[in-house]
């Protein structure tokens, strides 16, 4: 589809994410069904799939947003600032982090070790994306809903300049000047 001077092609539909979301929240509360665990989102991509996560759930949970940054543009600037700190004390808790897409793999390595940092009782990471030819991570992610191909995307949360975020589907990103 034409979006302004941008081709979008639909890689993932709303309807496929949907499915894959309760699958991973189904196998969650299983996991977790005698505990409160809380949800780290991973601002600003994250948002819409921690709500529908969270929303999936069958069992108690809690939830929180920390915020970071490694990009510009289309390019991951290669150091991850942190701006804004998550506000709930996670020492001894289950924490789940939601991540919206794991590239280089840069933000959930900073993540996994600033969280590890605050003894929590355990640390699983959800990523709804997962580009597996770019990442290069030492540990295991824990639940991962869809690897892609190593495009840019956008939707479903994820922007491009702070903008597509609010489309349904994820969509590969073409254009002249990315
Ligand atoms: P990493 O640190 O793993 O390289 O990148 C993680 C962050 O970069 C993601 O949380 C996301 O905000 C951003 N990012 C990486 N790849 C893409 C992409 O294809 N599209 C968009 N919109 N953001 C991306
Ligand atoms: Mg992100």
């Amino acid at each position: 589809m034409q979006y302004g001077k941008y081709t979008l092609t639909e890689i993932i539909s709303a309807d496929v994410i949907r499915k894959r979301i309760r699958e991973i929240a189904q196998q969650l509360s299983d996991r977790f069904k005698d505990e409160v665990p809380i949800f780290i989102g991973v601002l600003n991509g994250s948002f819409i799939v921690l709500a529908d996560l969270m929303r999936a759930m069958t069992i108690d949970c809690e939830m929180d947003f920390i915020k970071l940054s490694s990009y510009a543009g289309t390019e991951s600037t290669g150091t991850v600032r942190l701006l804004k700190d998550i506000s709930a004390d996670i020492t001894n808790r289950h924490v789940i982090i939601v991540e919206d897409i794991i590239d280089s793999g840069l933000t959930i390595q900073f993540l996994k070790e600033r969280l590890e940092g605050a003894s929590p009782k355990s640390l699983t990471i959800v990523t709804l994306l997962l580009k597996p030819d770019v990442a290069k991570i030492k540990f295991a992610i824990d639940y991962v809903g869809f690897e892609i191909p190593p495009d840019f995307v956008v939707g479903y949360g994820l922007d491009y300049q702070q903008k597509m975020r609010h489309l349904p589907a994820i969509y590969r990103l073409e254009g002249n000047n990315l």
